[in-house]
């Protein structure tokens, strides 16, 4: 053979290396032995990978791993996040269908429920996330699906799964819960009912700030309607994205439990400071959901939010004191994160649409990460003092 094509033609024998860590797949398509091997692939007869749109090693580890954390069947892994959330609404809505949500849903699925959905003759209406008992009202005759996030982002409610699902089987409605702020760590929504579960791996799951992420998880029947949306329309993972987020899973468990013991830590010690309205945690007796959050949560979670007293402008001079937490728009990552919603993300809307999801001009959301408690603590009443 010509040297060029040796060069080309020469493979590393996988199946005689014995590597620790799994090698990545870095690979557009998968080649066939032979006509018939190809056959049955395309004919779904085989479980042999194609295309890595379709499937790929990597990706297919990270979903079992998720899989075996969430207590589901199957999954789907996407580029992002919002490609999950997109995705479930494109595969289970059709013209004519409602949703029901909650107003304090994240800012990205809202923009898809109001703005983008709509153009597909898909309506919605949005319930109190705290008042599960008024739900039944908001039901229409074509309402489909049920979709929430608990806790939500970022004004932390938290959402009483047990009681949702019960309505959605009442209902015959498919109950979609985005997971990301919990973790299968604090929180698996499959055992109180949910049909689908969806997270952004961009968060906690990857826990570094590395890469984006998503997947869809549910049942065999109804993960098979969204690989088959996602196969023809191209929201799937990358291999080396999900090379890193399977990796990530190794740790989850370690890492949320310490995200939460310091988040906990830092939410008891600066409930009642005097710059503070209140302070916000699920684990928190002062929560306003609190009963619910123990009883479906094992921990609450990495995220901490407070209220300055002093609105719009003490959030910006609370930003500029910090010296340690990062100004970022991420969350879930080793290293805190202090975010300022009225001045950033939702700087957009007037007080009043503010106020309706849950943002008030003085709200600060902490994502808490792994350094030492008493220095993220400190760095938070320095700045503190400061505004
Ligand atoms: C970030 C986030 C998303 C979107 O995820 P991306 O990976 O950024 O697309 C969805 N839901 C929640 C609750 C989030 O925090």
């Amino acid at each position: 053979m010509h040297p060029i094509s040796k060069a080309i033609r020469t493979q590393v024998d996988r199946t005689n290396e014995m590597e620790h860590s799994q090698p990545m797949f870095l690979t557009s398509s998968f080649c066939f032995d032979n006509a018939e091997e190809m056959r049955a692939a395309f004919a779904d007869e085989s479980d042999d990978n194609i295309y890595s749109r379709f499937s790929n090693p990597n990706v297919q580890e990270f979903v079992d791993r998720m899989c075996a954390l969430e207590g589901t069947e199957a999954g789907f892994a996407t580029a992002s996040g919002m490609s999950a959330v997109f995705a479930s609404f494109m595969t289970f809505l059709k013209q004519g269908d409602h949703l029901l949500s909650c107003r304090s849903i994240f800012g990205s699925t809202h923009t898809v429920i109001t703005k983008y959905l709509p153009k597909y003759g898909i309506s919605h209406s949005y319930v109190d996330a705290g008042d599960v008992g008024s739900w039944e009202a908001a039901i229409q005759p074509n309402t489909r699906m049920i979709y929430i996030e608990t806790p939500t982002n970022p004004a932390l409610e938290v959402i009483d799964l047990e009681a949702v699902a019960a309505l959605a089987k009442k209902h015959q409605l498919l109950l979609c819960v985005d997971n990301c702020f919990a973790t299968p760590i604090a929180q698996r929504p499959i055992e109180f009912g949910a049909d689908l579960i969806i997270h952004s791996a961009t968060k906690w799951i990857d826990g570094q700030g590395r890469v984006l992420g998503g997947v869809v998880l549910g049942n065999k029947k109804l993960v098979h309607e969204v690989y088959l949306f996602c196969r023809s329309t191209g929201p799937s993972l990358s291999p080396f994205n999900a090379w890193l987020l399977s990796k990530s899973l190794e740790t989850l468990e370690v890492r949320m439990d310490r995200h939460a013991s310091n988040a906990l830590y830092l939410a008891e010690k600066l409930e009642g400071h005097q710059q503070l309205n209140w302070v916000k945690y699920p684990h928190l007796p002062s929560h306003p959901h609190y009963a619910i959050a123990r009883m479906q949560m094992t921990n609450g979670g990495g995220i901490v939010c407070f209220e300055l007293k002093g609105g719009i402008d003490s959030g910006r001079k609370f930003l500029d004191a910090l010296t340690m937490l990062s100004l970022t728009a991420n969350l879930g990552d080793t290293r805190s994160i202090a975010s300022h919603p009225a001045s950033t993300t939702h700087a957009k809307l007037t007080d009043a649409e503010r106020m309706a999801v849950g943002i008030s001009a003085g709200l600060i959301r902490i994502s808490v990460g792994l350094e030492n408690r008493d220095d993220i603590l400190a760095d938070i009443l320095q700045a503190l003092d400061k505004c």
